[in-house]
């Protein structure tokens, strides 16, 4: 189909073989190839641009080397460079010192927040925890409904609560919330998976809400769910989330479909917090932690 970045470089250096270095006027090309390549699997343009700079600067002036061709030289500090961004290793969970530990699901609807809460969860399980989840999504009864359903499928605790007719609204979510982690303690939970209304955009309500239930909850992680086909919106998104909450960690889902990974890329550059899971399928076990050499080679194409 396309060819590898790799194909496409050695072309851009087919002439430089026997020249001793790699100078400014050679790498031109390739360094077209490589911006190209970076946008195509939607890294962000203000990440692309500093990229860019990055390998101009550290491949400018190399000796060609006998051991490695041009083309391999260049893609190792392409390489390097995005590992550098993404960081080297998998990010850990924090977990509290005095259970239980909270977790608060961040996201737009549709991102995948209800399904990667129980993914969480059957993680967590997996790990020899007691998760309990809890949905504050108090406008969509459906979005209750189908964490239940999640929780169902892997035997996890579910804390329902009881609406009681309440208008919808930020005291009732609070209200739940508080409830959820009363009983997480009562019924020796020693985590809660908070899954939170999602909007269809950015609006000033769901991050009020939000900054709510985070003084509320004190919670040890602050996840933002990502829809990885989304690239720059979730970019964009992620941006605003992290301005308003200080997230702590990202999980990209739907990176089963063919969407190149640039996305993890730019939200780990643009809020500076690591990608902690990936969503690999709608299963609940289509689940796993981020390993930043997988993205690139997968970006890189
Ligand atoms: P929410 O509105 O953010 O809670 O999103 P949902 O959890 O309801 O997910 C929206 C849709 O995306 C559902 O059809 C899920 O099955 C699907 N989905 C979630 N995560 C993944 C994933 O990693 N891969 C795939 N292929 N689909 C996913």
């Amino acid at each position: 189909m396309f060819d590898t970045l790799s194909e496409k470089l050695q072309r851009a250096f087919k002439n430089l073989r026997g020249q001793g270095t790699i100078t400014e006027e050679n790498i031109g090309e390739a360094l077209r190839e490589i911006r190209v390549a970076l946008l195509e699997a939607d890294v962000n343009l203000g990440v692309v641009k500093e990229l860019i700079e990055h390998i101009r600067e550290k491949a400018v002036g190399q000796q060609v080397m006998t051991a490695l061709s041009p083309t391999e030289q260049v893609v190792k500090i392409v390489n390097d460079e995005l590992i550098a961004i993404l960081g080297k290793d998998t990010a850990r969970f924090n977990f509290a010192s005095r259970p239980p530990t909270v977790i608060l699901m961040a996201g737009l609807q549709g991102s995948g927040k209800t399904t990667t809460s129980g993914k969480l969860a059957a993680w967590l399980q997996k790990g020899g925890h007691r998760p309990m989840l809890v949905s504050v999504d108090v406008y969509r009864p459906a979005a209750r409904e189908q964490l239940k359903i999640v929780a169902g499928s892997i035997k996890a605790n579910l804390y329902e609560g009881d609406l009681k007719g309440e208008n919808p609204g930020p005291d009732l979510v609070e209200r739940l919330a508080r409830e959820a982690r009363r009983d997480a303690v009562n019924s020796g939970c020693d985590t809660l998976i908070v899954d939170t209304a999602g909007r269809l955009a950015l609006d000033d309500d769901l991050m009020k809400e939000m900054e709510r239930l985070k003084k509320l909850l004190a919670p040890q992680e602050i996840l933002f769910v990502a829809d990885a086909m989304t690239g720059q919106d979730a970019v964009n998104s992620a941006d605003a989330f992290h301005k308003r909450l200080a997230l702590t960690g990202v999980v990209l889902t739907k990176m089963d479909g063919d969407a190149r990974g640039g996305a993890a890329l730019s939200i780990r550059h643009v809020t500076g917090q690591p990608i902690k899971f990936i969503g690999t399928g709608e299963r609940p076990d289509a689940f796993e932690a981020f390993h930043p050499d997988r993205i690139v080679s997968r970006i890189l194409g």
